[in-house]
């Protein structure tokens, strides 16, 4: 890989540092000799686009990493597909634009898996972008996120700017929301499998047929390989970022049940959709560099079960209405 960057001394602006990738990559950069910069949510909406680039332009940060998106799991994409698109769209463009104006030297920006067609041989390789339809349930959020990477591309083909851009597979983990009507498949049923505990082997409900396929990463290892690409990456193409494997919803509900313990049977709700059948990326591009995850999946959920039990103490989860 090409494209290597000094960030020791610089200015890095995490964008979306309340979020769970937001607040891995701030974790993550803690260990770097840099300085990050964050924006209270209460104090600037990145929606607001003189309200960025004044930031923007009083903070000048020399790197940005977008991490701030409107994020939900299958059916809140499905629900409010103008909240997925719009505001994506708006906080994403805000962010590039202004980076722009105020000399940025690096910019990341975070897509998903779910940028490929539905239907994409596997493993997906970063050149399946834009050879079929999307997946229905997210094409919303999908729409926003390939306008994003191309953004990117765009500024970096007519401006010569180091502008990135990386696709991560389905993230977990501390921070993760817990929401069950806005949750992705872990959390939700991270938290439906604990509330069963002592149910004496009452039904864990999955949404579908459990036959999906979906690749996991623990998200200190999404934000591990965000700072390496920074570090070490500058090209136009989009870099998966993954582990290489998937796992089924199904398999994937017995992990779950193991790792929060109790006897909670496993039963599929036809009714819910699957969304796409598998999304495995083709992560040799990534590997090539040497860069390999950590936490292999049990021990990911393990670590976020015990969040979620510290939080749960708190009172301080994302959890919806009750
Ligand atoms: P996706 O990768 O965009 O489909 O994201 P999700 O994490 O929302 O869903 C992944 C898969 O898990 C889909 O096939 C869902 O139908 C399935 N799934 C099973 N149970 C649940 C659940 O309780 N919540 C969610 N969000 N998905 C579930």
């Amino acid at each position: 890989m090409d494209g290597t960057f000094d960030l020791k001394g610089s200015r890095v602006f995490v964008a979306g540092h309340g979020g769970m990738v937001g607040s891995a990559v701030v974790r993550r950069l803690a260990t770097e000799d840099c300085e990050i910069l964050t924006a209270p949510r209460e104090a600037l909406d990145l929606r607001d686009q003189e309200g960025v680039r004044r930031w923007m332009a009083d903070r000048r940060p020399d790197v940005v990493v977008i991490a701030a998106a409107r994020v939900g799991g299958i059916l809140a994409n499905d629900r409010f597909p103008v909240d997925f698109l719009n505001d994506n769209l708006t906080l994403q463009t805000n962010i590039i634009d202004s980076a722009f104006r105020s000399d940025v030297r690096k910019l990341l920006f975070l897509g998903s898996s779910c940028i490929y067609p539905k239907l994409a041989p596997q493993p997906i390789r970063e050149d399946a972008l834009l050879t079929g339809p999307l997946e229905p349930t997210n094409e919303w959020y999908a729409i926003a996120k390939i306008a994003g990477l191309k953004l990117c591309q765009a500024y970096r083909r007519q401006h010569g700017v180091d502008y990135i851009s990386a696709m991560p597979a389905n993230l977990y983990g501390p921070g993760d929301n817990f929401d069950l009507d806005a949750s992705h498949v872990i959390p939700a049923l991270m938290r439906k499998a604990h509330a069963l505990k002592g149910s004496g082997g009452k039904a864990l409900d999955v949404w579908g047929s459990g036959k999906p396929l979906r690749e996991f990463l623990y998200v200190d290892d999404a934000a591990d390989a965000l700072v390496f690409l920074l570090k070490n990456y500058s090209g136009d193409s989009h870099i998966n970022v993954g582990t290489g494997q998937d796992i089924s919803i199904a398999d994937l509900a017995g992990a779950v049940v193991s790792v929060v313990g109790g006897d909670a049977r496993i039963t599929f709700d036809p009714t819910k959709p699957d969304g796409a059948p598998r999304k495995l990326m083709d992560v040799s591009r990534l590997f090539a560099t040497g860069w390999r995850p950590r936490y292999a999946l049990r021990s990911g959920l393990e670590r976020t079960y015990e969040w979620f039990l510290r939080h749960l103490e708190k009172g301080d989860l994302r959890l919806g209405p009750t």
